[in-house]
C-alpha cells in the first residue's frame, strides 16, 4: 500500500545510537515501543522520521490530564442533525496500519490504559465499545509512547504492568558534535557559534543545586540558533530562548545571565 507519508521524504534525523534498528525491529516484530527521555531531546523528531522510512502515516496524540480512552477512541457526533460515529487517532491509526503515538502518555486518565492493553499484547485488539466493534490491528500498525521520567510527579509513574508491555529506548540530550549538527541544520547558525551554544547547554545541565526542573533542551538551543542567524543580538537571544523559559525565578536568571557570559 503507498501512502501519503511514504511520499514525502523523512525530515531530518540525526541519531544518537542504534534507535533506527530498535525501531525497525520492534516494527518487524509487531511490538510496542516507549520512549524515555527529557523533554525536547529528539523524540516526536524520531517517531516522525522513522514513520516517513517506513512509510507509515502518523497520529500523534499530545496527552494531557483530560484525555481520556474516548479521545483515543472515538465518539458519537451530531452532524447536520444527525448523529455520526467519528474515528479517534488511534482507532484511525489501527484501521489504516499506521503508526499511533501518544506523547507523554502518563499524562493521560486512567482508563487509557485499559484501552492499551488488549493493543498492546499478542490479541493486538481495540474494543470499541460504543460500536460493539473489535478491530484486529493490522501487521503494520505499531503504538509508540514518551514519557519523561525526569518529572518528580509521584502520583504519575506508568504502571510496572503497563511498562512491561513495551520495548524501551532510553534517549538523553545528543552528544556535543550530533547536537551541534542538529542546531546548524535545523537554525542555519554557523557551527562556530551552534557549538558555543551546546557548550552553553552542556554546562547548564550540569549544573546542580539550582532551581532548574530540567536542563535546557535542543529545543530550545534550536529556537536560540533561528534568533541569532536572524539577527537578534546573542544575549537577547539567550535571555527569551533559554534564560527565561527555563526559570521564573530571579537569582535563578542570573545565575544563568553570568554562566552565558562566561561560557558563551
Ligand atoms: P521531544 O519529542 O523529545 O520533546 P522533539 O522531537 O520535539 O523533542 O525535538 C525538538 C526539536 O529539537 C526538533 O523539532 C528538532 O528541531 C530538534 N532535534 C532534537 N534532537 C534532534 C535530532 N536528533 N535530530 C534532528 N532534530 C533534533
Amino acid at each position: 500500500m503507498t501512502s501519503l507519508a511514504s511520499l514525502k521524504p523523512a525530515p531530518f534525523y540525526s541519531p544518537q545510537s542504534d534507535e533506527c534498528a530498535v525501531f525497525e525491529a520492534a516494527h518487524a516484530n509487531r511490538l510496542p515501543l516507549l520512549l524515555k527521555g527529557p523533554t525536547g531531546c529528539g523524540k516526536t523528531r524520531f517517531v516522525e522520521h522513522m514513520a516517513a522510512r517506513l512509510g507509515l502515516p502518523l497520529h500523534t496524540v499530545a496527552c494531557h490530564d483530560d484525555l481520556s480512552a474516548a479521545d483515543l477512541i472515538g465518539r458519537y457526533l451530531l452532524k447536520g442533525g444527525e448523529t455520526v460515529w467519528v474515528d479517534g487517532p488511534l482507532t484511525r491509526a489501527v484501521r489504516e496500519g499506521g503508526i499511533c503515538y501518544l506523547d507523554e502518555v502518563v499524562e493521560a486518565r486512567k482508563d487509557v490504559t485499559v484501552v492499551l492493553h488488549p493493543l498492546t499484547d499478542d490479541r493486538r485488539r481495540l474494543v470499541i465499545d460504543r460500536t460493539g466493534e473489535e478491530l484486529q490491528a493490522p501487521e503494520s500498525f505499531m503504538l509508540v509512547a514518551s514519557y519523561n521520567p525526569g518529572y518528580q510527579n509521584v502520583l504519575k509513574k506508568l504502571k510496572p504492568s503497563t511498562r512491561q508491555r513495551f520495548l524501551s529506548i532510553g534517549f538523553d540530550f545528543p552528544e556535543i558534535a550530533t547536537e551541534t549538527g542538529v542546531v546548524v541544520r535545523e537554525s542555519g547558525l554557523d557551527e562556530g557559534r551552534a557549538s558555543g551554544l551546546v557548550r552553553l547547554a552542556r554546562h547548564i545541565r550540569s549544573l546542580s543545586g539550582m532551581d532548574l526542573e530540567e536542563g535546557v533542551s535542543t529545543r530550545l538551543l534550536v529556537y536560540a540558533g533561528s534568533l541569532i542567524a536572524g539577527g537578534m543580538t546573542v544575549d537577547r537571544a539567550l535571555e527569551v530562548a533559554i534564560i527565561e523559559p527555563l526559570s521564573d525565578e530571579p537569582d535563578t536568571q542570573q545565575a544563568l545571565r553570568d554562566l552565558a557570559a562566561t561560557v558563551y
